[in-house]
């Protein structure tokens, strides 16, 4: 049975040898986008709550 001898870390070693260091440039890339996007969709949130938080606590001139 050699399904039984191809472990986890030899599923990794292989996907390591596979992997390119373009396709690697382009998953880093993807990942630093979907942050960056991640952030820009959270910022009116996060300016909301404050400046609902500066309503709460009497601030009026802001
Ligand atoms: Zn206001």
């Amino acid at each position: 049975m050699p399904a039984t001898n191809d472990t986890v870390s030899d599923r990794i070693a292989a996907a390591r040898t596979t992997v390119s260091p373009t396709r690697l440039g382009l998953g880093l890339l993807g990942v630093t986008l979907a942050l960056f996007l991640l952030v820009f969709a959270q910022e009116p949130l996060v300016h909301e709550a404050m400046h609902d938080g500066r309503h709460v606590a009497g601030v009026v001139c802001h």
